[in-house]
């Protein structure tokens, strides 16, 4: 089943008339003949879930700016800054199928009665910046943007905006500060962003694939789509799959399906003569699940969760036998102690200590207390931050360590000096005498 994906394989996809002849903005103009408010009802029957990572309700989320009992302009805010690691699926919905986003857009901005949106897109991402900046003047040109949209009487407008590669203006409050000029910094929460949100207006961001699946839910009701996909994970979900795989790409699979089966049949399977070590499931910020955990796990919020890890916004990376988990650790430790934003000392300091200390495993100078001090630093980030980038970054650091701590162990016992390296040359040494 195509919601997300229907039409890509067609050039003229990226034009109105090419959208249009396959259907498109029908869903929106359905959109206009109902109230704002059906619409709403309509995704909340859907159960539609966010695509970003956290899976929140999309009905429940829109719910929040009903009954309509502010004079103050509403906006919605498209996050389009895909920088998890693993993660590309909304660079091709933009490059490839802007006008379904454009569509979805329309129909949320007339369900929330929002005056403007904003694209905030990855500023690496240019070529779906060029595409959808064509898509959104075109549907200027077609009137199916600005005043008085197709002679409905609503009008809308849609500013498309470069991020400059700063991993954490994915987080919305900091996307919105860097909207608004200002550092690309986390903000406390209270207050939320559907009470205080853009330039201090009611606030209601989506991802580009949350907002996608909306023209499909108004076109064929929130019940229809209730039924594809499992019962609190309603829908299909496109995957990025990366990795040791034959075949790494992006595929749009119903929820509910089996994760093996993802890997050897849509992802080929393993390159030829390698097996599955772990996977990251949901982008880099999700806990590892090794080869053994798998089986019998769905592609679903529920299932992921029950098995220990997070769908989170579906970034695959799948590494086999070959892979060194102190480099793989390594990498996201360097990462993600650039990305801090520096507001919170536990994130900003203990993200290079953690950095620091696997850098010194890694270069065979490891102290046998190494894995427990990275165990006790993750403790002192994780839950005492302003945003969630703490607690998130520390997830595969603790899933690593446990689930392939001897691979540590072995590292650390190469250190010449190391207690471990010394008991070992004085077992061997006593071996000899006996
Ligand atoms: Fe910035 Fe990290 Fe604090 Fe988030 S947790 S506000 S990224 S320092």
């Amino acid at each position: 089943m195509k919601i997300l994906l229907k039409g890509i394989e067609f050039d003229d996809n990226v034009s109105v008339a090419g959208y249009q002849s396959r259907g498109g903005y029908e869903s929106f103009r359905k959109a206009l003949s109902m109230s704002p408010d059906s619409v709403v009802d309509e995704v909340k029957k859907s159960g539609l879930r966010g695509r970003g990572g956290a899976g929140f309700p999309t009905g429940i989320k829109w719910s929040f700016f009903i009954p309509r009992k502010t004079e103050k302009p509403i906006y919605l805010i498209i996050n389009a800054d895909e920088s998890e690691p693993g993660t590309f699926k909304d660079r091709l919905i933009m490059e490839r199928n802007p006008h379904l986003l454009l569509e979805g857009i329309l129909c949320g901005a007339w369900a929330l009665q929002a005056q403007k949106t904003f694209i905030y897109i990855r500023g690496e991402y240019a070529y779906p910046y060029t595409v959808m900046k064509q898509a959104i003047k075109e549907c200027y040109e077609k009137g199916l943007l600005g005043q008085n949209i197709l002679g409905s009487g609503f009008s809308h407008d849609v500013i498309i905006h470069r991020g400059a590669g700063a991993y954490i203006c994915g987080e919305e409050t900091a996307l919105m500060n860097s909207l608004e000029g200002k550092k690309g910094q986390p903000r406390l929460k209270p207050p939320f962003p559907a009470g205080y949100g853009l330039y201090g207006m009611p606030t209601n961001i989506n991802n580009v694939e949350t907002i996608c699946n909306i023209p499909f839910i108004v076109q064929n009701g929130g019940d229809a789509y209730f039924k594809i996909g499992v019962e609190k994970s309603s829908g299909t979900k496109l995957i990025s799959a990366s990795g040791h795989i034959k075949k790494p790409g992006i595929y749009e699979v119903e929820m509910g399906y089996p994760l093996l089966d993802f890997i050897n049949n849509e992802c080929g399977g393993m390159l030829e003569g390698r097996k599955i070590k772990c996977i990251i499931p949901g982008g880099s910020s999700t806990p590892v699940m090794t080869g053994e955990e798998l089986v019998g796990v769905n592609l679903d919020y529920e299932s992921m969760r029950l098995a220990g890890s997070s769908l989170g916004c579906a970034g695959f990376m799948v590494l086999d036998d070959t892979a060194d988990m102190v480099e793989v650790l390594l990498n996201l430790t360097k990462f993600y102690a650039h990305e801090s934003c520096g507001q919170c000392t536990p994130c900003r300091e203990g993200g290079h200590w953690i950095e620091k200390i696997v850098q010194r495993i890694a270069d065979g100078q490891g102290r046998p207390e190494d894995i427990a001090l990275i165990q006790s630093v993750c403790g002192q980030i994780a839950g005492h931050t302003i945003c969630a980038f703490g607690d998130t970054m520390v997830m595969p650091y603790q899933s690593i360590l446990k689930k392939f701590a001897s691979e540590f162990e072995a590292k650390i016992s190469l250190n010449p000096n190391s207690l471990v390296a010394k008991s070992k040359r004085l077992a061997v040494l006593q071996e000899n005498q006996l």
